[in-house]
């Protein structure tokens, strides 16, 4: 059975001219699905016999609510959605003053190995599917009641991992009949597979291109993340170049500030030497402790003295507020404490 989710507007209706089903009703089943209907027989305005057909022909399939979290601090609210095979993923909803932030998961797990994330911890179950993205973001908004304005592709999972199937996703977040969002209020957040970088520059998408730096060296960034290892800053920031002459768009380095690992003087003066030579935009982020992980958040003395190095050198930089700390709303921790809890 197709995945009826995943099919483009476009490939819905090849298909039902294929099968010799009238064209406009391909158009009624957009708009149903557009609205997240869970059900081909919830589609009231198709005849009875059609629906029966369409549902031996095409899966549908929608996510369940396991466990849903608000901040009482911020509104922030967080989702573990139940996919159909029993696996669950998590997405977070965040209300920034310019809009409404979801944050997707683009895989059950994760195998890049970075040692401060919760969300590898169980390494890579399976690949989502750009159905399973595309509800994170349709259901997130159906059951929160806001409005969706930006998307980023930080939960679990390495998207350029995923590459084919996060590429359809954002195509159908895109496209006018199915969430209509524009790609410019996307950022996909990556650890730096560099071999898809070109890839990702021919697809001509006006999303910003995130980069997990957290160390300007190699000692201690190959120490953080495995991803490093064999491929190197160097040629991470050659590639970042070589996106941003290609696509004309600036990238931006995450930094999560980690207490004695990252956060030294020298670290910030590489930083900046490595952000000016790629023209990219620095986000600093307190670094989420993590139960399992022995790292931990930089003091503010640390961080203050690293944000005074990048200031004076007038480097295009955020530091990201820290939204829904007390419910678990970072990086693969809510989706570990249910899977721990299945476990017993
Ligand atoms: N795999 C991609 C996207 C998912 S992670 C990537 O590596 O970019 C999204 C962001 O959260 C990355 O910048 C990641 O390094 C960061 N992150 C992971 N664990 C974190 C933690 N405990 N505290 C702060 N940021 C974390």
């Amino acid at each position: 059975m197709k995945d009826i989710l995943s099919m483009l507007p476009e490939e819905i209706l090849a298909d039902f001219r294929e099968k010799g089903f009238p064209a406009f009703r391909a158009k009624q089943v957009s708009q149903w699905l557009a609205k997240g209907v869970s059900s081909f027989d919830e589609m009231k305005n198709l005849p009875l016999e059609l629906r029966t057909r369409l549902a031996e022909e095409y899966s549908l399939y929608r996510p369940e609510v396991l466990r849903k979290q608000v901040s009482a601090k911020d509104g922030t609210i967080k989702y573990l959605w139940g996919l159909s095979d029993g696996n669950a993923v998590e997405t977070v909803v965040m209300k920034y003053r310019y809009g409404n932030t979801v944050c997707i998961s683009t895989q059950v797990g994760c195998r890049q190995g970075c040692a401060f994330c919760a969300s590898t911890i169980g390494g890579l179950v399976r690949q989502m599917e750009p159905s399973e993205m595309l509800n994170e973001v349709l259901f997130s908004q159906k059951d929160s009641g806001e409005t969706i304005s930006h998307v980023v592709l930080m939960g679990t999972g390495e998207p350029l991992d995923n590459f084919d199937n996060v590429m359809r996703f954002l195509r159908l977040l895109n496209h006018p009949e199915v969430f209509n969002l524009s790609l410019r209020h996307v950022s996909l957040s990556t650890c730096g597979i560099i071999e898809r970088f070109d890839d990702l520059a021919q697809q001509d998408l006006q999303l910003t291109l995130a980069v997990s730096l957290h160390a300007p060296d190699d000692e201690t960034r190959s120490r953080l993340m495995p991803a490093n290892r064999g491929r190197g800053v160097d040629a991470l920031m050659k590639a970042c170049r070589d996106y941003t002459e290609k696509t004309g768009r600036r990238v931006s380095f995450e930094y999560a500030m980690i207490d004695g690992v990252n956060d030294t003087l020298p670290h910030a003066k590489l930083l900046v030497e490595r952000a000016r030579s790629v023209g990219a935009h620095v986000n600093l982020i307190p670094l989420n402790h993590v139960e399992e992980s022995r790292y931990g958040p930089s003091t503010q003395g640390h961080m203050k003295a690293f944000i005074k190095v990048l200031e004076d050198s007038g480097v295009n930089y955020t530091v990201r507020r820290r939204l829904g700390g007390d419910i678990d709303a970072s990086c693969g921790q809510l989706r570990r404490k249910f899977e721990k809890s299945r476990e017993k």
